[in-house]
């Protein structure tokens, strides 16, 4: 779903090169749920980033359902993302002054059609379901809860079917029973067939996940199974 060739991402200021990912080689099969951890500027977020089509490496290539995109323009690549990849931060990146509906809906904006022949509506109140949320439509950013808050945020990640959800850090913001909550959403969008990766600092996530990735410094230093899927 996802293939990685021995990608390397180097940042380049005017003055200072920094070698933020070097030698990846990862392969991602639908349905899989894996998770990435290491320690801070170890290039998880660059990594999420590759992944998302949010920025190219310096060498390699990305894959993305086997459509390799290297030569991609920048309205392919918008393209792509749109249709196959959904996202979730740690920080929800709500907009406050749009209803909780509104917010669920913005993903759809950018689309010429649905083959569903669903209303933007009509699918926002669809994903809102999914994420148990119904009795919070009307409701804006600042009147739910940390959990609730991301539970809109899934809603606007999976409201246009994508084939993949990254996930950058989803319970990093929430206490443990929040957390908790979230992660079995994202277990019940995995069952239902997304694959997803999933950055994360807690152990205790992780171990729920599929598959787990270690970066440090750049380099990948751990991929192990923890569950078939
Ligand atoms: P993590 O998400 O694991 O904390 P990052 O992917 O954000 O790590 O960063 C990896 C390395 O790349 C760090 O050394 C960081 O300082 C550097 N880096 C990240 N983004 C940029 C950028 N836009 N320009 C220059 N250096 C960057
Ligand atoms: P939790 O205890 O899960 O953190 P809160 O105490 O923040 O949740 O909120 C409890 C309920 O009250 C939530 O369902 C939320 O939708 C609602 N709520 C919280 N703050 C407001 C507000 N300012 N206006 C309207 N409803 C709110």
């Amino acid at each position: 779903m996802i293939t990685l060739k021995n990608i390397e991402k180097v940042y380049r200021t005017s003055s200072i090169e920094t070698l933020a990912l070097t030698n990846i080689n990862l392969d991602i099969r639908p349905g899989e749920f894996i998770s990435i951890m290491g320690p801070s500027g170890c290039g998880k977020s660059t990594l999420m980033n590759l992944m998302g089509l949010l920025d190219a490496p310096s060498q390699g290539n990305v894959e993305i359902g086997g459509q390799a995109v290297t030569h991609y323009r920048d309205k392919e690549l918008a393209q792509l993302r749109n249709q196959k990849i959904g996202f979730i931060f740690q920080s929800f990146h709500l907009i406050n002054d749009l209803s909780v509906l509104d917010n669920v809906e913005i993903p759809l904006l950018y689309r010429k059609g649905d083959s569903t022949g669903l209303s933007r509506r009509e699918l926002a109140k669809q994903a809102l379901e999914r994420v148990g949320l119904s009795n919070r439509m009307k409701h804006f950013p600042n009147q739910l809860s940390g959990g609730q808050k991301q539970r809109v945020a899934i809603a606007r990640a999976i409201v246009g079917r994508p084939d993949i959800i990254l996930a950058d850090e989803p319970t990093g913001n929430l206490d443990s029973a929040m957390g908790n909550e979230i992660m079995a959403i994202l277990q019940q969008l995995n069952a239902d067939g997304s694959t997803i990766v999933m950055v994360t600092h807690d152990e205790s996530m992780a171990k729920k996940t599929h598959r787990l990735v270690r970066l440090f410094d750049g380099s990948m230093v751990g991929d192990s199974v923890l569950q078939t899927v």
